[in-house]
């Protein structure tokens, strides 16, 4: 049993340190990395579920990496929000997103809200506020061309901090989003306490195709609407989704059975057509 123990362990040991040293490969360069441009912005459109229609998108990030290829977000920020590296991370693709609102504003072609994510620790490790509005100074942005998105779980701890951020972006005309909405245990509580404009329905509501699901993404649209918040459905990708999510008064929806998340010149091509927005 000992041996067998003993095995184990170093077997743990191993692949535990495998997975550091990956890890640590992914972290050693990633100044560089910023610099080389080696991170990308995509986009991925929001629709009008009713028209069809673009009516804005969300910013994300990818990372070009020169060996391993194009890594996902979902593997290296996780990493950057424990290393640290998100703050300038996040501050570089908000400025990408600013520029671009601006280039397009500059050659008179037309200009698509977009929205960014904000992670939990880029609130406690820096002024969000304070870079937004810079931004949009600086760029000379509409407020209500920039949506941030902050996830649901950012909100388990700390909330004065993190309320107080977003009043200050939402005084001053930028709109706020509680991302992946339902997702967490309190989501129904954070909404007593916290003053947003848009709830972004987690895309695991749509997984379950039972009528006790179904009945309580309805409760949860038909609150949105007491509460006077905007709803979008995160994730859709059939049409069965788009009727039922119609059904219960759901018109806004991002998700692969519209568009997948696309580079920035595609995204231009996409809505260089007038008539997609
Ligand atoms: P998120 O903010 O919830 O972004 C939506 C994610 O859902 C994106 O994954 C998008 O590609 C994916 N998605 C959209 N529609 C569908 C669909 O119909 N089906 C499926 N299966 N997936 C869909 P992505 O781009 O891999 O991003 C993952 C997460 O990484 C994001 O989740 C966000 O939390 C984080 N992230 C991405 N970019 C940034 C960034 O610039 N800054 C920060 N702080 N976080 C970011
Ligand atoms: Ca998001
Ligand atoms: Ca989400
Ligand atoms: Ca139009």
């Amino acid at each position: 049993v000992k041996g067998n123990y003993v095995h184990h362990l170093a077997w743990y040991n191993d692949s535990m340190r495998n997975l550091l040293i990956e890890e640590q490969d992914l972290l050693n360069n990633v100044e560089t990395s910023l610099a080389n441009h080696e991170f990308e912005i995509y986009i991925q459109p929001k629709c009008n579920m009713k028209t069809g229609l673009i009516v804005g998108g969300e910013v994300l990030v990818r990372w070009n990496h020169p060996l391993k290829g194009l890594i996902p977000p979902t593997v290296f920020i996780p990493l950057f929000e424990r290393n640290g590296f998100i703050k300038k991370l996040d501050a570089y693709v908000w400025e990408q997103a600013a520029r671009w609102l601006h280039q397009r504003k500059q050659q008179g072609l037309s200009v698509l809200p977009l929205s960014v994510n904000v992670s939990r620790s880029d609130i406690f490790s820096m002024d969000v506020f304070a870079m937004i509005k810079a931004l949009a100074d600086k760029y000379e942005l509409d407020a209500a061309w920039l949506e941030i998105e902050v996830t649901e779980s950012a909100y388990s701890s700390r909330t004065d901090e993190i309320i107080q951020v977003i009043s200050q972006l939402m005084n001053e005309g930028f709109t706020v989003s509680m991302d992946d909405f339902g997702s967490g245990y309190s989501s129904l509580n954070i909404l007593k306490d916290i003053n947003i404009n848009v709830l972004k329905l987690d895309m695991r509501f749509l997984d379950n195709n039972d009528r006790k699901s179904k009945d309580i993404v309805e409760s949860v649209v038909h609150m949105a609407k007491w509460l006077d918040l905007k709803v979008i459905a995160e994730g859709v990708e059939n049409r069965e989704q788009v009727d039922f999510l119609l059904g219960i008064g759901c018109v806004y929806a991002q998700g692969f059975y519209y568009y997948r998340p696309m580079k920035l010149t595609a995204f231009e091509e996409l809505i260089r057509d007038e008539s997609k927005i």
